[in-house]
């Protein structure tokens, strides 16, 4: 992972988006003894009934030990002592001094850490007694749970149209006993009116199971408090990837920019845990990002093609943005705005909001991520988001042991924004992280030189 260390210092909100993933263990293991909190293991972006229920939601490999906390103790200090803000020119005075080289490595390790912590937590998924060749995202999950399960009271999970997946889902059952399933319902076969009914039937299931495992209530004003959150939240991010992301203009180098996307697609997950403060964090990062284009900081990528790297939140190679980078192009990854789960959700003094969830999660579902039975949901996802903001070229990230629909449809999606939007595309291959890189290259270098020439 190469260093942006001079575009990063800057941005405080990173910093702190960082650290407050990193440092996920003391923190929630804080709010589990001291506050009586329940933890409640979630995936794939759908927190807000865990906090809707006053409980906590974690992306499991949050509360792994993270290699770097040495340094990130001396940043927590200077923190504490000084406010974010000094700590962070303090950090920038110290790199100009080249004082230990701690900037660098911060930013290094931040991005590096997860990658090396998300390769071991596949390789500790795939040695089970579970069904063999899942995904890296489904191993790595199933590694992030089964490192994890004594910490974590329950495990939200949102049934999808994947086999692999919820034979994942089964097998975890047996380590964590506490399983609280959504289903949602299968589109094809069903009208709009009645798989409303049926989701929002299982919401109401979900909410049940939740309040005997937290003790909690949950309330339409608890859901329409986080939905406002999550709201928020989401207009932020989507900023972040259309306003900036399609601006001539960019607050840092493109390889930053993406590594930032990508420590959203990570962190949007749980929202590190803290809805509030991760609120906070989007607003300032909107802010320091603005700053710094009006005052002409950063770099004009106006010649720079744009690409669309995606699916990547079951796992990518996370060198695919610095070699495009190499190449004279730029990432962006929007597998939650792609994906649908960057949709509001309405929210008004008499609105329903266990109705208003379920059409959201049906929306979702519209748009692919539950759909893998219908390849042309998928496809027309893809088709008019590479239509709708502009894209240069798209490049699929196809993962090595996915054998349903989801993988088969790249070909079709390679074939359709060809063909009818006229784009470059190409199918990339992942397995696991570092490993391939070279292969990578070799395909990726004809389809740069096809955008540059
Ligand atoms: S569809 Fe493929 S990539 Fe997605 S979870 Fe299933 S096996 Fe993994």
């Amino acid at each position: 992972m190469s260093i942006y260390a001079d575009d990063v210092v800057s941005f405080t909100s990173v910093l702190k988006i960082a650290y407050n993933f990193l440092t996920g263990r003391d923190y929630l293991l804080k709010k589990k003894s001291n506050e009586k909190k329940k933890l409640i293991s979630v995936a794939l972006g759908f927190p807000d009934l865990v906090y809707a229920a006053d409980s906590i939601p974690v992306f499991p490999i949050r509360m792994e030990k993270f290699k770097i906390n040495l340094y990130l103790l001396a940043l927590n200090t200077a923190k504490s002592l000084f406010g974010w803000n000094i700590t962070t020119n303090l950090l920038g005075i110290a790199r100009q001094l080249d004082f230990l080289k701690i900037v660098d490595t911060i930013i290094n390790d931040v991005l590096s850490t997860i990658n090396q912590k998300y390769n071991d937590m596949y390789e500790l998924g795939i040695v089970d007694e579970k069904p063999s060749n899942l995904c890296y995202g489904v191993n790595a999950i199933y590694g992030m749970h089964k490192s994890q399960y004594e910490n974590i009271d329950a495990n939200l999970k949102f049934t999808i149209r994947c086999s692999e997946w919820n034979k994942y889902s089964e097998s975890l059952k047996t380590i964590i006993p506490n399983q609280i399933w959504v289903d949602i319902p299968s589109i094809e076969n069903e009208n709009q009116e009645k798989s409303l009914d049926i989701m929002r039937d299982n919401v109401d299931k979900a909410i049940i199971e939740l309040e005997k495992v937290t003790g909690n209530i949950v309330t339409d004003n608890s859901l329409k408090k986080q939905f406002r959150i999550g709201n928020q939240v989401k207009r932020y991010y989507k900023t972040i990837l259309h306003e900036i992301g399609s601006s001539d203009f960019y607050p840092c180098n493109p390889a930053t920019f993406a590594e930032i996307l990508g420590l959203l697609t990570i962190s949007f997950q749980d929202y590190n845990s803290n809805a509030q403060r991760y609120l906070e964090n989007m607003s300032h990062l909107i802010k320091e990002m603005r700053e710094r284009v009006k005052k002409g900081i950063g770099m004009d990528v106006s010649n720079t093609p744009r690409l669309l790297v995606s699916p990547i939140f079951n796992g990518w190679e996370p060198e695919t943005h610095e070699i495009i980078y190499k190449f004279g192009g730029r990432v962006i990854y929007a597998d939650w705005d792609i994906l649908g789960l960057l949709e509001e959700i309405p929210v008004s003094k008499d609105s329903d909001p266990i109705m208003d969830y379920a059409h959201f999660l049906l929306n979702a579902s519209n748009k692919g991520i539950h759909c893998l039975k219908n390849c042309d949901t998928l496809v027309n996802s893809y088709l008019e988001y590479t239509k709708k903001w502009g894209f240069n070229g798209v490049i699929f990230n196809q993962l090595v042991d996915c054998h349903t629909n989801y993988s088969n449809c790249y070909e079709l999606l390679k074939n359709k924004i060809r063909n009818e939007l006229r784009k470059p595309t190409v199918i990339v291959r992942f397995k696991k992280i570092g490993e391939n890189i070279e292969d990578l290259k070799m395909k990726l270098t004809p389809f740069m030189d096809l955008l540059t020439q």
